[in-house]
């Protein structure tokens, strides 16, 4: 739980962990749920803020304990109101995380890695590499912060936050720690975030969709997806040629057995100009869908975001829409992302910044 600091990160703690340590700590039990409050529900990462807690054992937990562990080094809002954090841990790594309003809700995209390992070709964040998995307490803190900068420290939410695990980082290679967040996030007491509001995206690691089908109450799936065919998707996707596109499928339908009442999954399908946009990769993905029965999926088509210095670019709009009705002409339901943040380089695929001076440079060049 320590992040490079002797002291307890609180905001990782679940309230059984929170009554453990607080026990441990010569206090009363009851505390535990003040301080989880504190923290969860009015979201206070500072223990001189938390003024419903006595002075003195504020002062005393500030001794061997921490409600924050992020500092953010810079903030980017975008023409559409979309806006970045770059963040950082207390050793010094870098985590992004997106705030995305919308009329009816707002959608925060977290991070679950610092940098990532997979080596998707169309992605920027992937040139980083795995920097470090992130805490359960590091990935809640995103969503403290965030919430805290858009409707102030302690203010009330006008409307329901979605989460999803979109941003930088493969959710299901920190498996536990992800788990653990959203179990966290979803306490009554707290920031009451449940996992029917949460989505997360994975590129495809097969045992974990497994295991994730298996959780009682589990988020929502996304499965990047991307390429219809094992050739292709070993070139877009490496990790493909670890779990290949029929054993993802496998997994998905099993997925798909699991699914609530009105639950469905979906495929994100990235659409790189030429390369997986063409009529024929529609054709071959609607048959794929088929071939494996899956009815419960709809197909999120991401068009491209640029980000320098990947080769790939955007598919023309016009073949987006025939991909799109090729899939709808054979009863598949897909829908095209509205690309958010693309100004701030907060779109997806875009998040690789190691330093605010680095985001400036390539955001400026734009
Ligand atoms: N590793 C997980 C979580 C990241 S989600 C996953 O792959 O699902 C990020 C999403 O953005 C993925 O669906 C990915 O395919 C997509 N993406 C990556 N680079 C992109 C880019 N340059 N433009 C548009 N989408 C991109």
């Amino acid at each position: 739980m320590p992040v490079s600091s002797e002291k307890t990160h609180l905001t990782a703690l679940t309230p059984d962990e929170m009554t453990e340590f607080v026990v441990g700590f010569g206090e009363p039990r009851y505390r535990a749920k003040q301080i989880f409050k504190q923290i969860h529900e009015r979201r206070l990462l500072d223990f001189a803020e938390m003024t419903d807690l006595p002075k003195a054992l504020r002062a005393k937990l500030s001794e061997v304990a921490t409600a924050s562990v992020l500092t953010v080094e810079s903030k980017f809002v975008s023409e559409d109101g979309t806006r970045r954090f770059l963040m950082k841990t207390a050793d010094g790594f870098p985590v992004e995380t997106v705030f995305i309003p919308t009329e009816n809700r707002d959608t925060i995209c977290f991070s679950s890695q610092s940098g990532c390992p997979l080596k998707c070709d169309f992605c920027l964040t992937a040139k980083l590499g795995l920097l470090r998995n992130l805490t359960a307490g590091e990935i809640v803190e995103q969503i403290i912060i965030v919430l805290n900068d858009v409707y102030g420290v302690a203010g009330e939410l006008p409307h329901g936050t979605n989460l999803v695990g979109m941003g930088a980082g493969e959710p299901f290679l920190n498996f536990e720690n992800l788990i653990k967040a959203t179990s966290i996030m979803s306490e009554k007491d707290g920031l009451f975030i449940v996992p029917n509001r949460i989505t997360i995206s994975t590129a495809g690691i097969v045992p974990k969709i497994r295991e994730f089908a298996a959780l009682e109450r589990r988020p929502h799936l996304a499965i990047s997806l991307s390429a219809p065919d094992d050739e292709l998707r070993d070139r877009l996707m490496p990790i493909n040629k670890r779990w290949n596109v029929e054993e993802l499928f496998k997994a998905a339908k099993e997925f798909e057995s699991t699914l609530r009442r009105d639950e469905r999954f979906t495929f994100e399908y990235v659409l790189l100009g030429g390369v997986n946009d063409t009529d024929e990769h529609a054709e071959r993905l609607a048959v794929l869908l088929k071939k494996h029965k899956l009815r419960r999926v709809k197909i999120n088509l991401i068009p491209h975001n640029a980000a320098e210095p990947l080769e790939y670019g955007p598919s023309a709009p016009e073949q987006v829409m025939r991909f799109k009705e090729i899939l709808e002409s054979n009863g598949v339901s897909a829908y095209v992302r509205t690309p958010r943040g693309r100004d701030i380089f907060a779109a997806c695929g875009q998040l690789a910044a190691r330093s605010p001076v680095a985001i400036e440079g390539r955001a400026s060049a734009n």
